[in-house]
């Protein structure tokens, strides 16, 4: 019998969208980082999301309750600016032990909320139920005016691709508090900037490889250029600080294209509104599809050929 690792997440939700029924106001729907739904006679769409985050899978036991908040409704809020959209309300479902201290439930809400607050997400409702280990459900909905969404789908051959912050390393305590990029996701979206946009929850690679294959297109990354966290350099874990930025997960950065054109425009304005850096880290090129790495020296190498394909599964 195949199982689910066999196949791979993406396989698995492809074959799970076809068991469903759609609707006429579904203007996006599954393979995105949201749902964009159409509002009827309104200027504006709803952009729905859902993130768990599980113990001992996203946080430890001894994760700081806060931060575990924090991480639950920053995902959310992170898929929402990945589209260049505005969070407006959430559900929380939380599984948890019943011999678990108010306290520390509390103290998970406390962060929730304080992130929540910031960018004007009302925690409306939700459920509890119990379970083995601490589990936090979080169902966001946003908004943006209509058809505006910036899509995966969107990257054209041409276009300069580039990543907010800087890349991997993300264990070492960035995936317990990272800022959401929704202001820049925001801007990004509202100057027309972004040809398309993904957030960075699964790595570089995997992310990049997400948008080649909606926009149907191949990229060539520079080696030199993708911009490495400090932490990735001080990982202890016998890979390369560059492959901790191209392969871990749960940065939560900003992925997007911009038209060639556009480089010089947008660079200069980037810099006049924001402080976090913003890095080209390469080109949008025509399909065969597929990530190629060029080295200092020129040398171009397929992502896959040089073996790197067995971190991103
Ligand atoms: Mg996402």
């Amino acid at each position: 019998m195949t199982t689910l690792h066999q196949l791979g997440e993406r396989e698995v939700i492809r074959r799970l969208a076809k068991l469903l029924p759609g609707r006429a106001d579904v203007r996006v729907g599954i393979g995105d980082d949201v749902a964009v739904v159409a509002v009827e006679g309104g200027h504006r769409d709803f952009l729905l999301t859902s993130d768990a985050v599980i113990e001992g899978t996203h946080f430890l036991p001894g994760a700081a309750p806060e931060q575990i908040g924090h991480k639950a409704v920053g995902r959310v809020l992170s898929d929402f600016a990945a589209m260049g959209g505005e969070p407006l309300w959430a559900l929380v479902d939380v599984v948890a032990n019943r011999d678990m201290p108010l306290k520390r439930l509390e103290g998970v809400y406390r962060g929730a909320a304080k992130l929540a607050g910031k960018y004007g997400l009302s925690i409306i409702g939700g459920d509890m139920a119990g379970g083995p280990e601490l589990q936090l459900h979080v169902f966001g909905v946003g908004e943006i005016p209509k058809r505006s969404a910036v899509l995966r789908s969107g990257a054209r051959a041409g276009d300069v691709i580039y990543v907010t912050g800087a890349l991997g390393g993300s264990l070492a305590g960035k995936h317990l508090s990272f800022e959401p990029r929704l202001e820049e996701g925001l801007w990004l979206r509202e100057s027309r900037w972004a040809n398309a946009m993904i957030d960075i929850s699964d790595g570089l690679a995997t992310d990049l490889g997400h948008i080649l294959e909606m926009s149907k297109v191949g990229a060539e990354i520079s080696a030199d250029a993708i911009p490495v966290s400090t932490a990735a350099r001080k990982m202890k874990t016998g890979r390369t600080s560059l492959e901790h930025a191209l392969f871990d997960g749960e940065d939560f950065e900003l992925l997007f294209t911009v038209s060639a054109e556009k480089q010089p425009g947008f660079e200069s304005s980037w810099k006049d509104v924001f402080k976090l850096p913003c890095t080209a880290v390469g080109r949008i090129v025509k399909a065969p599809r597929g990530i190629v790495l060029v080295d200092a020296a020129g040398k171009k190498k397929s992502l896959k050929d040089a073996g790197y394909e067995h971190f991103s599964g």
